[in-house]
């Protein structure tokens, strides 16, 4: 049986039959039953599998379709998602990126983790330099309004904030600000995973809102302080002044000459001078001290913390100094000049009005005082701006009403002790003041620009008389007129002055015309040929208050003069007063040089009489032969100097 497989072999055991053993038929009939029906199981198997099989595979189909179909239904919605988002980012891009603003994004240390969107704002402030760092570390970011503290405070308690301020450097120096606004992001289990936010550029809109801040505290002009932000600044002091006990003071100063440099050099160079005026106080101030422009050539500076007030004065001195220097005017050289009045808190007043009236009217006294001075406020006797205005319009109307006066100071010659001519000056008998005196309201008159009417004034009324006192003498003698600076600098003058002459039927040697040296020496050159017109005209001019300016006889050798008249402060101490001796002396002798006659101003005692006698002064003027006289007096002192009895006076002792 060994030679059949071993199932055949059980099989045909189990019937009995073997290699050796002889076909049995029913053996074999057996045999064939189990052998079909072992065909048949088979392929009944086989047909089940078939099935089973086709069953499957129609079902995987199906099933594979429907995958396709899923996944297709899910690339378009990926397709239609993807192409949303890339929509909106691009729509997120465009914003940022035409917009001012940037987005920004910080972990939750605060760092920065991204900046994008518009970054213009950070030239050379580069990205990457803010990448990995807070606000606080980058060195360019001033602090918030609320300091680096409150805002870290805020972020810590995961706050949003809207439109905080920052400031920061940018590489040319300039400054950049940005409002930039915030809200904390947490991950989805709740944790903080830091802030996120946008930024917009306001620099612009900052510039110009410090702009008009500034505009609105500064004169645009000098960039100095306004008068509104001067009044607070008088309060800020009074406020320190309460604490530290330390007197402050208010000084008011006022340019001299500033109207005849707007006059002969127009408004443009007047506002070239008002900026050099006042960047020359910024500069002489002290850091404590502020200064302000409150008027047209009106500044005031509040200087703070002194113990005494000389220190004030030293102060004022040296402020006067520095605007006393020489401004170059078209080639120029002019000086300005300012007068300075001083309030000191508390003392002349306790708050920024007072204060400011009163060194307004201490100012004025400055200048009554004869100019690039100063004074302190001494009691309510100078009249306030207010009632200088009110002063200035009733001058405007006396003047055009005639209501105005010459008085006529006698000169006597040294050397016969005649008169030999008379000085014109104005008075105006003001109805409630009583006689006021030029220093009174000329400088008024300057203010009020109603000195050349004033001097046209005083120069026809001068004429009449002198042309009146001619026709009663056979000896006429000449009439001084004072000129002002302005009034000599105006281009009519010599039409006026021929004008005056024609009208009045004056013959020209009768009138002298007197400009002090300080007005010949503002334009060199022009004076001279102005004084050459005049000259031509016949009409004598001399210096007026010499030794008071800066020049010196050997510069006055070009100008066409016929005398000089020495000021009167060089007279008053003489003849005890060594300096002033020594300088008359030479003044007289110089002048003589030059062919210049000499004559003394405000001579008052005999002494003083026998020094200029002596050292051959040719006239003097002054109380101790008469004061101005009303003109109706001149002609019987006049009689009375021309009887020699009368003349030696003043010679003999
Ligand atoms: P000034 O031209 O130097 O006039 C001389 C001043 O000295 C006058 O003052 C006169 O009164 C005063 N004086 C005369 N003798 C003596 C004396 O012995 N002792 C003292 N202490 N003073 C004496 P006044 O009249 O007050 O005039 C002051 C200034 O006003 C004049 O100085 C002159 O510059 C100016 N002024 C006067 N009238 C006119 C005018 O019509 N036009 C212009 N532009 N200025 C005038
Ligand atoms: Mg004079
Ligand atoms: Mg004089």
């Amino acid at each position: 049986m060994s030679s059949f497989p071993d199932l055949l072999a059980r099989q045909l055991a189990r019937l009995g039959l073997t290699d050796a053993t002889p076909p049995d038929a029913a053996a074999w009939q057996r045999l064939l039953a189990r052998v079909r029906r072992a065909y048949a199981d088979h392929a009944e198997e086989s047909y089940l599998l078939d099935r089973a099989q086709a069953i499957a595979a129609r079902e995987s189909a199906d099933l594979d379709a429907q995958l396709e179909r899923e996944r297709d239904l899910m690339d378009t919605h990926v397709r239609e998602r993807t192409a949303e988002l890339a929509a909106s980012e691009a729509r997120f891009r465009s914003f940022t990126s035409l917009g001012s603003d940037w987005y920004w994004e910080q972990d939750a240390g605060f760092r920065f983790t991204s900046i994008a969107g518009n970054t213009a704002l950070y030239p050379g402030h580069t990205i990457a330099a803010h990448l990995g760092r807070t606000r606080w570390e980058l060195p360019e970011y001033d602090p918030p309004a609320e300091g680096w503290e409150a805002h870290r405070r805020l972020l810590e308690s995961h706050q949003p904030f809207h439109d905080v301020v920052f400031r920061f450097r940018v590489p040319n120096g300039g400054r950049a600000y940005a409002a930039v606004s915030g809200e904390p992001v947490f991950a989805p289990d709740g944790t903080f995973a830091g802030y996120r936010g946008i930024g917009r550029d306001i620099t612009e809109q900052k510039l110009a809102e410090d702009n008009i801040r500034r505009l609105a505290r500064f004169d645009t002009l000098t960039g100095l302080a306004n008068r509104s932000s001067f009044f607070e600044q008088v309060d800020h002091a009074i406020a320190r002044s309460r604490r530290t006990n330390h007197a402050f003071a208010v000084l008011f100063i006022d340019l001299d000459r500033f109207k005849d440099v707007n006059d002969a050099f127009g408004h443009a160079t007047g506002d070239d001078v008002l900026r050099s005026m006042a960047q020359r106080l910024q500069k002489a101030i002290r850091a404590r001290d502020s200064a302000a422009r409150i008027g047209g050539d009106e500044f005031v500076v509040v200087a703070e913390e002194f113990e005494r007030p000389e220190l004030v004065a030293e102060f004022a001195a040296r402020l006067l100094d520095a605007l006393g220097e020489p401004v170059l005017l078209r080639g120029q050289e002019c000086r300005v000049g300012a007068s300075i009045g001083i309030a000191l808190y508390p003392a002349d007043g306790e708050d920024a009005q007072t204060l400011l009236k009163r060194a307004d009217v201490a100012m004025y006294r400055a200048k009554e005082a004869g100019r690039n001075g100063f004074a302190f406020y001494a009691g309510n006797d100078a009249p306030s701006s207010e009632e200088r205005m009110v002063l200035a319009a009733s001058l405007r109307r006396a003047i055009d009403t005639d209501q105005l006066l010459l008085h006529y100071q006698p000169k006597v010659s040294l050397r016969t002790g005649v008169m030999t001519g008379v000085e014109a000056l104005l008075r105006w008998p003001h109805p409630e003041r009583g006689l006021l005196l030029p220093a009174a309201f000329i400088p008024l008159a300057e203010d009020a620009g109603l000195i050349r009417r004033l001097g046209r004034w005083a120069l026809r009324a001068a004429c009449r008389q002198a042309r009146e006192w001619s026709l009663q003498s056979s000896d006429p003698f000449p009439v001084s007129v004072n000129l002002s600076a302005r009034q000599f600098t105006d281009d009519r003058l010599v039409a006026e002055v021929s004008d005056a002459l024609t009208t009045a039927g004056l013959p020209s040697r009768l009138l002298e015309l007197e400009i002090t040296e300080s007005a010949m020496m503002e334009h060199p050159d022009r004076a001279a040929e102005k004084l050459a017109e005049l000259r031509s005209l016949g009409v004598r001019c001399s210096v007026d208050d010499f030794g008071t300016g800066f020049s010196s006889l050997a510069r006055l050798k070009k100008f066409p003069l016929a005398s000089v008249k020495i000021d009167r402060s060089f007279i008053g101490d003489l003849p005890d007063d060594a300096d002033d001796a020594a300088i008359t002396t030479a003044v007289i002798a110089m002048a003589h040089s030059l062919r210049l006659a000499v004559v003394a101003e405000g001579v008052e005692t005999a002494a003083q009489v026998r020094f200029l006698r002596e050292r051959n002064c040719d006239e003097v003027q002054g109380y101790f032969f008469a004061k101005p006289l009303p003109a109706g007096e001149v002609p019987a002192f006049r009689q009375r100097r021309a009887n020699p009895a009368v003349a030696a006076v003043g010679y003999a002792d």
